[in-house]
């Protein structure tokens, strides 16, 4: 039934061989547990619907819904049915919508009912269907009867599974290309790596458009017959709720201070866990020693990005250094590289660059920005700029390409500057993350402006429309001129040095 669609065949083959186990702890009717066999059966009905809407093999099918599990039979449905999932930001606004339905020029765009006015004039020639929290909407109307079954598409290690947006410096997002061997293998390395079997009970609170919930979650999830405990959102009531029944925990360092925040996070409360993981974005050592003083436990950091899945990971048995992202994973080759273009000698900062079978097909229609970052032997640029000390261990230094990362989520200062810029009275604006202690990094924008008058609440009031929530400045300032170097580019570090104790309590 699954055999010839190369991800569909693994991620179910423990749906076919023990439908009966528990994936969604309490998630079915009458608070029962949703097992592996009946996710699949709600995959298989929504590759039917896809289908019947006209989906080809090789279709894109673009997403914006909240985290449910009917959006997660989408996912699979979509694999299954031979399309490419592509999953959107629910923060995204209209106007941002537009571009990647534009760009990746979808056959099928699936949006929450309360926005499908919004969103129909957007979709062009795709067809527009509805999913909504609950599981309902035109696409659950589609679907055929419950038991109906359907043969996955044939699809092989190279096709496509999905494309996953990850915003430009210069302020255009690319679409990454994911095959169906990326997103296999890496699952299957971390089921290994991280000791994940049967017996797991994952607490899954991440959204599920990025790859970190999408992909590390839920595929060594279903690869290893675990089970989740399936949380729409992050929420410390409920993680602590589920501890008890659970054993490990995938979160950005955003969840650890949060949990650490409550007092009810001890060692008793944690005593069924075994393993948490942390990634997405640098933990800071301080983080990691309060966490294991308060839990017993030592948070175990890796280090991943939507191009390439996850590179490198502190190891399980051996020790887990703080304020490091580990070792390269196994089938993973990594090697920090000078702006020589030689490997950097061991203890000094280069810039990574990996190849494995993790490693994306490339940005979607952009061959001219692939070459730059994908060399033709398979080596990626990532633009993570780290070092190596003398056992391997590799650190994470900055980001070449300037990003911030806010509470698990990547915001490009470009992008944020190009809509500041446009306001009236704007001069020209500089968009730093500075550190935060419960967003790891805090979007700042710098802003010289024309007209005396303009305040930081009108320039916020002004950007809310425009800009995700998470984009937004927690803080605007001004000045009457932005540090430039001599080749006129503007100097973020020392904007980032001036304002990095804004939010120092
Ligand atoms: P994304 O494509 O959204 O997953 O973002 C990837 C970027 O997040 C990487 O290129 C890194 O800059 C950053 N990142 C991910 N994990 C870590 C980590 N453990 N420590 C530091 N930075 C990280």
């Amino acid at each position: 039934m699954f055999d010839d669609n190369y991800l569909i065949a693994r991620l179910a083959r423990h749906a076919s061989r023990a439908p009966d186990a528990p994936f969604a702890r309490g998630a079915g009717a009458g608070g029962t547990d949703l097992s592996h066999g009946a996710l699949f059966d709600g995959a298989q009905r929504m590759a039917g619907a896809l289908a019947a809407a006209g989906l080809q093999p090789g279709d894109r099918v673009a997403v914006q819904v909240e985290k449910s599990l009917a959006a997660l039979e989408l996912y699979l449905g979509t694999v299954m049915a031979g399309g490419v999932f592509l999953p959107l930001n629910t923060g995204y606004t209209g106007v941002e919508v537009a571009y990647f339905v534009g760009d990746a020029t979808p056959s099928v765009v699936v949006c929450d009912p309360a926005r499908a006015d919004e969103i129909a004039p957007l979709a062009g020639a795709a067809r527009l269907l509805t999913l909504d929290a609950a599981g309902g909407g035109t696409l659950a109307d589609a679907r055929p009867a419950p038991g109906t079954p359907f043969t996955a598409v044939p699809r092989g290690a190279d096709d496509l599974a999905a494309i996953l947006y990850t915003s430009g410096t210069t302020g255009r997002s690319k679409g990454a290309m994911l095959s169906h061997a990326n997103l296999a293998s890496n699952s299957e390395t971390l089921v290994d790596y991280w000791r994940f079997t049967q017996g797991d009970v994952l607490i899954h609170a991440l959204p599920i458009f990025h790859t970190h919930g999408l992909f590390v979650a839920t595929n060594v999830a279903l690869l290893a017959g675990a089970s989740v405990v399936f949380l729409p959102r992050f929420d410390v009531d409920a993680i602590l709720d589920a501890m008890p029944r659970a054993t490990a925990l995938m979160g950005v360092p955003t969840f650890y201070t949060r949990l650490l925040d409550d007092p009810r996070l001890t060692r008793e409360a944690t005593a069924n866990m075994r393993l948490f993981i942390s990634g997405s974005a640098p933990m800071l050592p301080s983080t990691h020693s309060e966490w294991e003083a308060r839990t017993g436990h030592r948070v175990l950091e890796r280090y991943g990005m939507t191009e390439t899945n996850m590179n490198t990971s502190n190891p399980y048995d051996g020790e887990r250094r703080p304020g490091t992202v580990g070792f390269a994973l196994p089938g993973v080759e990594l090697r920090i590289m000078g702006e020589d273009g030689a490997p950097v000698p061991q203890g000094e900062i280069g810039v990574i660059e990996v190849r494995g079978p993790n490693v994306f097909q490339g940005y979607w229609q952009m061959p001219d920005k692939t070459a730059e970052e994908l060399r033709a032997d398979g080596w990626f640029i990532t633009g993570d700029q780290a070092t190596e000390d003398e056992e391997g261990y590799i650190t994470i230094v900055g980001r070449a390409k300037d990003m911030v990362i806010s509470g698990g989520f990547n915001v490009y200062p470009r992008e944020v500057e190009e809509v500041i810029d446009a306001l009236p009275g704007v001069r020209e604006s500089a968009v730093i993350g500075v550190p935060h202690r419960d967003f790891g990094e805090a979007v700042v924008a710098v802003i010289v402006a024309e007209d005396a008058s303009l305040n930081e609440a009108a320039i916020i009031a002004a950007l809310r429309p425009q800009l995700a929530r998470y984009k937004l400045p927690k803080r605007c300032l001004f000045t009457p001129e932005l540090p430039r170097n001599t080749m006129g580019k503007v100097q973020k570090k020392a904007l980032r040095d001036e304002y990095a104790a804004l939010f120092a309590t």
